[in-house]
């Protein structure tokens, strides 16, 4: 049965920490903005520590770079705000995807731009809603907002009505954003590809995210055998376990990390 309540569920994923599976081959999987990071108003308001680049650096080296993060930012957004990151990272729901050094092959999904006609629609409805603000992605578009539920959801449906003529866009509505994205950009879709890399065979796969976009990502690991955990409220139903917050989801990974190293190195006799 799904704990009710996600903050009384945090020790039970402190509780898989302690047991065989965590000591295992394992690969990690992970969200960014809401899981690892604090939301703010406007994306480029938010910049991780060096304190935090650090700690996922020491997991990427621990996982021997079975470490992944996937963000619906932009590629450019995520190459500011990763800087000193060492590992794969996946833009735009994983349709770009990038690692230092590495050859990730052809882009997933169509990353054309948006369409003149799907832009024109866009910029006539910020026309009339002056409370959203647009960020253009390229390939996708997010408008931030601070709008109550019900007035999100009627942007939201606006929105997939207004868009319909570009079958292959989907409007999503996540935490204070509303998505506009190619169907094929999905991060089901990147996990199973980079899951289906060298450095992920034969490891438990373990993932972490906090909203609608992150259900195919959660989705995916779960049908690979591995550990679907929801930062947040918001995922539960989908997860096997919660973690309250941001600041609960980055202990949670360090001391992934440091019981990876142990266990590592029990292995290698050092
Ligand atoms: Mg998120």
């Amino acid at each position: 049965m799904k704990p009710a309540n996600p903050a009384q569920a945090g020790w039970r994923a402190d509780e898989w920490l302690a047991g065989e599976q965590a000591r295992g081959p394992i690969c990690v999987l992970s969200d960014l903005d809401g899981t690892l990071l604090e939301y703010a108003d406007w994306p480029d308001e938010v910049l991780p520590s060096p304190r935090l680049i650090g700690m996922l650096n020491r997991l990427h080296d621990t996982l021997d770079g079975a470490f992944a993060i996937v963000s619906g930012r932009g590629m450019r957004s995520l190459d500011v705000l990763l800087r000193g990151f060492i590992g794969i990272r996946a833009a735009l729901h994983g349709a770009e995807m990038r690692h230092p050094g590495l050859d990730l092959g052809e882009p997933a999904a169509d990353l054309r731009p948006l369409s003149a006609g799907a832009r024109r629609v866009l910029h006539d409805y910020l026309l009339t809603m002056p409370q959203l603000h647009l960020e253009d992605k390229g390939a996708c578009a997010a408008l931030h907002h601070d709008l109550p539920g019900p007035d999100a959801d009627r942007v939201e449906r606006e929105l997939a009505r207004l868009l319909a003529p570009n079958r292959e866009l989907q409007v999503f509505q996540g935490r204070k954003i509303i998505e506009i994205r190619p169907s094929a950009a999905n991060k089901g879709a990147a996990a199973q590809r980079i899951l289906a890399r060298p450095a992920f065979a034969n490891r438990l796969p373990v993932c972490l995210g906090d909203d609608v976009t992150d259900i195919d990502l959660l989705d995916a690991v779960k049908a690979a055998g591995g550990v679907a955990i929801a930062v947040g409220p918001r995922l539960s139903a989908h997860a096997d376990f919660c973690l309250p917050s941001v600041a609960a989801a980055v202990r949670w990974l360090s001391t992934l990390q440091a019981v990876q190293e142990i266990a590592r190195r029990e292995q290698d006799g050092t």
